[in-house]
């Protein structure tokens, strides 16, 4: 997780297709869905994604620093609504998942369509999509980029229900719960347990929080020991209670889909 690799980090972020050519997907990575089954959202993100996590903001999100997509300039970052008044997120699978695996993603997108004003729909010829890759780790761009836009979920780990869901929260404009501008009240972020090159991970964001509360169920957020410096060591901890649970990994909270239907103001 902490390995030093040292290309450039913004030609990644800006362009993921040319830093990770197809001669660079995984190729029989070692892990076990097993061992998932007992690991949060982050640590499973960061598992899948261990080889390249220094190359992703937070872990699993590709975008230059300087952008925040839930406050952006003419709401550009978010997905227009259609005429019918839902929110049309146009998206294309790539050939090579497995149809169980198709249909997993599929799911996803339909679950958080059941419960939002937001639909993710087969691209036509719509400009700005979601291009839904197997790629190297699991991550996304954080709202709306315009025109192909990848989304990798690698079949090493990626494609799960809950992780499914957590990618797409983020192209939707979501950042990680845990770097929300008033997550001081919430969440003590252990700065000794994380390693200096991590330390990124867990900055603040600026970001408008849609008047909904600190959500420490959210699948957004990350777990207790993420980036830890050594294994076992707590780099986020609840506060006042240390106990709290962090890090869920099985479904989108139900603060998850208000702060949804709020940023998209929908009618529901
Ligand atoms: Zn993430």
């Amino acid at each position: 997780m902490d390995c030093i690799l040292l290309f450039s980090i913004s030609a990644v972020l800006l362009n993921p297709s040319q830093a990770f050519p197809a001669t660079m997907l995984p190729t029989g990575q070692d892990i076990q869905s097993e061992k998932h089954n007992d690991m949060d959202i982050s640590s499973r993100i960061l598992e899948a994604n261990k080889e390249i996590s220094d190359l992703l903001l937070e872990g699993d999100m590709a975008f230059p620093k300087t952008r925040n997509a839930m406050k952006c300039l003419n709401d550009y970052c978010k997905w227009p609504k259609s005429k019918s008044k839902m929110v049309e997120v146009p998206y294309t699978i790539a050939n090579d998942y497995y149809n169980d695996e198709k249909a997993l993603i599929e799911n996803a997108m339909k679950s958080i369509g059941a419960k939002t004003c937001v639909r993710f729909v087969p691209r036509t010829n719509q400009l700005d999509y979601l291009s839904i890759e197997n790629l190297l780790g699991c991550w996304s761009t954080v709202g709306r980029s315009g025109g192909k836009q990848q989304v990798s979920l690698s079949v090493d780990g990626c494609v799960s229900h809950g992780l499914i869901e957590h990618e797409l929260i983020h192209s939707l404009g979501f950042h990680h719960e845990h770097t929300r501008s008033d997550r001081d009240q919430y969440v003590r972020i252990n700065w000794e347990n994380i390693p200096r090159a991590s330390a990124y991970n867990f900055e603040k964001k600026d970001t408008n929080n849609l008047n909904a509360p600190y959500d420490y169920n959210s699948i957004m957020h990350y777990g207790r020991t993420a980036f830890a410096i050594q294994y076992g060591k707590e780099t986020i901890t609840p506060i006042p209670n240390p106990s709290v649970q962090i890090g869920q990994r099985l479904e989108i909270s139900n603060i998850d889909i208000q702060k949804i239907n709020k940023l998209y103001e929908c009618a529901l």
